[in-house]
């Protein structure tokens, strides 16, 4: 079973479901800012992602 991850672009706000596995955080040690890897970008607008939380959950920024 693949839990599927939830990212928005950064410059676009689209967001993507990616599979837990494909995930590669951009510097693992600052968990504030949950930055993708610049292997993965936005399919939209190539700006760079930001991890959200799991797929179908609430996400943090809906409840700011
Ligand atoms: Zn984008």
């Amino acid at each position: 079973m693949s839990q599927e991850m939830e990212c928005m672009c950064q410059q676009c706000g689209m967001s993507s479901h990616i599979a837990e596995g494909e995930i590669v955080l951009e510097d693992p040690v600052d968990v504030e800012s949950k930055l993708l890897s610049n292997l993965l970008v936005c399919q939209n607008c190539g700006g760079q992602l930001v991890l959200v939380g799991k797929a179908g959950d609430e996400p943090h920024y809906r409840l700011k």
